[in-house]
């Protein structure tokens, strides 16, 4: 088996490992990335619908979770996301701001993947693609060596750029837990985050006709809300406001839904019945919500019923009905459609500076494999991009 001498092998070419890679070949180091799929940055190809929402204007670490809430602070602001977007000018790639400060190629994530690729190639790294790596070893003379179905690579760097569990289909493994388990380093266990959320089975017939109504809503539990659009399907609850809740969700944990925010509905009802008594109290829910919405929620006796013939403590069911709706999740669609994984390599054994294992010098870890994960938006991708640049300057 040959053995292949070089400076810093990175395993994956997604995001944060061709950042490390273009920055460390910049330095002169002699770099290969392996990946075991045939083409490289498909997540990179699949976000943000095929427009890679590739940082956010807003970026904070307050946008992110993780068991260590402080790490992400230093390399979100070492490379931040104006040096990105000072990159993205500089390949001229056009871009659109939407809302929420997300920006988005304007034409497609395609131009974000070559930009990295030819900074790559213009900085000598070497990509060996369609490449398993069977096994690692921590040898005497070099720190490491990547055993893999095309031969063995040594090296002194080794980085773990293999992201996270989410669509199994893109190329996603567990190896960089492995390698930090390899290596005694902990792992937070692992779960599906920016996911729709399932039903379970009553809920799922009661709202099985509403599939493709969308309407903001605000989205809670104990711990956190978020207002935006809120999506039915036909298997449950998604749209930005279930996906960023659901980071934050807990199996067997209620959420709570106010599908009417900033209006006091028991209000607008006594005015209603006022100037209008004779008026059915569908038609007067139908102006704010869509009606198959108000027929799954209100019950026919009271959705039916003239406005007058309705009392102040029925007006407030009707408002607790649709704006502290409670529902228990069944549960997540799981990493099939999620767009991230929440948990992850434990921060405190990570330095936060250089993304170096503290007791393993030589080892990295960079992007999603860690435990830092981001809202929705366009974070997710800057800890990539800034995690990755950490790495690039020390590998
Ligand atoms: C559908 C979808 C849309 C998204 N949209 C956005 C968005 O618009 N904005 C945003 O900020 N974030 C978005 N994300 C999240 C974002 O894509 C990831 O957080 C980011 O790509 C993580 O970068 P990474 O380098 O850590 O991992 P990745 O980009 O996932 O790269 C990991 C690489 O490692 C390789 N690999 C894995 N296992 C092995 C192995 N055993 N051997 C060799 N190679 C291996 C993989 O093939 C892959 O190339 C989206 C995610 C998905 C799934």
């Amino acid at each position: 088996m040959p053995n292949l001498p070089t400076d810093v092998v990175i395993i994956g070419a997604g995001a944060s490992g061709l950042m490390c890679a273009m920055q460390a070949g910049r330095r002169g180091r002699r770099i290969v990335v392996v990946d075991h799929a045939k083409t490289p940055g498909r997540k990179i190809l699949m976000s943000g619908g095929g427009r890679c929402n590739f940082t956010n204007r807003e970026i904070d670490a307050a946008h992110y979770l993780s068991h260590n809430p402080h790490f992400c602070k230093s390399a979100l602001s070492r490379y931040t996301q104006w040096d990105f977007i000072e990159l993205v000018n500089q390949h001229r790639i056009a871009y659109v701001e939407r809302d929420h400060g997300q920006l988005f190629c304007a034409d497609s994530a395609r131009q974000i993947l070559d930009m990295l690729l030819s900074e790559c190639a213009q900085a000598g790294v070497s990509l060996s693609l369609d490449t398993r790596v069977k096994k690692i070893e921590a040898s005497m003379d070099h720190p490491f060596a990547v055993h893999t179905n095309r031969g063995a690579f040594t090296c002194h760097s080794l980085v773990a750029a293999t992201g996270g569990l989410s669509i199994p289909g893109a190329g996603a493994s567990p190896l960089g837990y492995e390698i930090a388990r390899q290596f005694a380093i902990p792992v937070h266990p692992p779960r599906a985050g920016l996911v729709p959320l399932t039903l379970q089975a009553t809920d799922k017939t009661i709202l099985s006709g509403l599939s493709g109504i969308a309407v903001e809503a605000v989205v809670s539990n104990p711990r956190q809300c978020f207002r935006e659009n809120m999506l039915f399907t036909h298997r449950g609850l998604s749209g930005p406001a279930v996906l960023q809740l659901s980071s934050y969700w807990q199996p067997g944990e209620p959420i709570t839904i106010d599908l009417l925010p900033d209006m006091d509905l028991a209000a607008v009802l006594k005015a209603h019945q006022q100037r209008n008594p004779q008026r059915k109290t569908k038609s007067v829910l139908a102006a704010f919500l869509p009606k198959r919405l108000v027929a799954a929620l209100i019950p026919p006796a009271i959705a039916e019923r003239p406005l007058q013939h309705l009392s102040h403590q029925q007006f407030r069911q009707i408002a607790t009905q649709l704006q502290q709706w409670t529902l228990k999740p069944g549960g997540t669609e799981g990493y099939r459609t999620a767009e991230v994984t929440v948990g992850g390599v434990d921060c405190d054994a990570i330095s936060s500076k250089t993304m170096q294992a503290r007791r393993v010098p030589g080892l990295f870890f960079t992007g999603e494999v860690l435990d830092v994960t981001g809202w929705l938006g366009g974070y997710n991708l800057q800890w990539a991009w800034s995690s990755g640049w950490c790495a690039g300057q020390v590998v």
